[in-house]
């Protein structure tokens, strides 16, 4: 099965809900000429609502940028995926190296994140980072394929379909310099190898890896011309619908 290409912007916490709105009109109908790519915007929690209604009867997919792990409860200030579902959202970032770092989540929280997302209908895009600066090869393997079988522990084989990985190395991020493309594939490579020792090399096969940090227009098509590169989250470049536009059509 060939696996379709995805371009997805993270808003971070950036955005008006009326610069939301603007920015989904003025790329809807510009995507509609690559139909090969599946676009996707993730943008704040209170954004989500008005972006899935800019989106309807559009291509563009939405998805959130963070869920809590529990679908209902006393948990003030959580954002429960079932409520974030109902809305109409189709995808949530689980892992997201912000929030790996300033926010404290880990591994199981990451894991449980993942898991709640799948229950509750939503496609968790599981960030993988690389935070080690100077490592040894072993290391820096060791680190990918730990947080993989970690952020995956109790995924069925049915559910890994909705499941998308997304690789991110930490110095890459917002740093304006991406990874090189052929290291980047090394690792995206490493990272579809575990998948195949969990589950099966035709799981492994089918399953969709982006590639995030510091992609933009310039350097998209030599990223998206890896093996194993499935696709491209960006931050700061797709912050303008134009560089959506280009990201899209650079990767069709
Ligand atoms: C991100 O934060 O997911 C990201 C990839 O950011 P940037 O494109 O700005 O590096």
């Amino acid at each position: 099965m060939a696996r379709q290409p995805i371009v997805m912007a993270n808003w971070k916490m950036n955005k008006l809900p009326e610069d939301a709105r603007t920015y989904i009109e003025s790329v809807a109908n510009a995507i509609t000429a690559y139909p090969s790519v599946e676009p996707i915007l993730a943008g704040q929690d209170v954004l989500l609502q008005s972006m899935v209604e800019a989106a309807k009867g559009t291509a563009v997919e939405i998805g959130a940028e963070n869920v809590y792990w529990k679908e209902e409860g006393a948990y003030t200030g959580e954002t429960s995926p079932k409520v974030v579902a109902d809305l109409g959202v189709q995808y949530v970032i689980i892992g997201h190296s912000e929030r790996r770092h300033y926010f404290r989540e880990t591994d199981e929280m990451v894991n449980l994140k993942a898991l709640a997302a799948l229950r509750n209908g939503l496609k968790p895009i599981i960030a993988i980072d690389e935070q080690i600066q100077t490592v040894s090869n072993n290391e820096h393997m060791h680190w990918i394929v730990n947080q993989v079988i970690e952020a995956l522990k109790g995924v069925t084989p049915e559910q890994m379909t909705d499941v998308v990985l997304a690789f991110e190395p930490t110095q890459a991020i917002g740093s304006g310099t991406a990874m090189s493309a052929d290291m980047a594939q090394k690792d995206l490579y490493l990272i579809r190898e575990t998948v195949s020792d969990m589950f099966n090399p035709e799981i492994a096969e089918d399953l969709r890896i982006l590639y995030g940090g510091s992609v933009k227009p310039e350097n998209v098509y030599e990223i998206m011309r890896q093996h194993d590169i499935d696709g491209v989250l960006v931050g700061n470049s797709a912050l303008d619908p134009d560089n959506f536009i280009e990201l899209v059509k650079l990767t069709h």
